[in-house]
């Protein structure tokens, strides 16, 4: 897509500080970065978001998610580290081509993500999964 800021990057028509590149996948540094070594893990193929990643594109993403995990650990050494992705406007996608950023985390750094746990009843839970299974392919 000659729009899509990451096709024009996979495709190297903008500049992007690369970490690894293979097959299916190319991690770069993240221009807005919230901590040193934040990385986004995108597919190269034009997908918009996680409903279109076939398997063989899913499990190289996290395949290189884990190896990046890694480097980061050891340049940055951590207090922890998020994995984080965001699938449409609700979710807070902005760049519409499917990416996973690799966040590593310190205390007090500023990064915030609410929570607000329901705890529902096991009737409730139970009822969720059985609609899901029914679903799945
Ligand atoms: P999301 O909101 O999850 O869709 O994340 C999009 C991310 O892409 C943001 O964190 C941006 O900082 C990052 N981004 C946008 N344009 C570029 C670019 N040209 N190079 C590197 N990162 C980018
Ligand atoms: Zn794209």
């Amino acid at each position: 897509m000659s729009n899509c800021v990451f096709c024009n990057i996979v495709a190297g028509k903008i500049p992007s500080a690369k970490v690894h590149e293979d097959e299916w996948t190319l991690a770069f540094m993240d221009i807005g970065e919230v901590n040193p070594g934040h990385v986004l893990v995108a597919v190269k193929p034009h997908v918009e978001n996680i409903y279109g990643l076939d398997d063989r594109q899913a499990a190289a993403v996290l395949q290189t998610a884990a190896r990046v995990a890694r480097a980061v650990k050891t340049v940055y050494s951590p207090g922890g580290l998020n994995l984080y992705q965001a699938n449409g406007p609700a979710a807070g996608q902005t760049v519409y081509h499917f990416h996973l950023h690799i966040v590593p985390r310190h205390e007090n750094d500023g990064m915030r993500l609410t929570w607000p746990a329901k705890n529902p009843p096991r009737e409730q839970l139970e009822a969720n999964a059985a609609r899901l299974r029914a679903v799945l392919d």
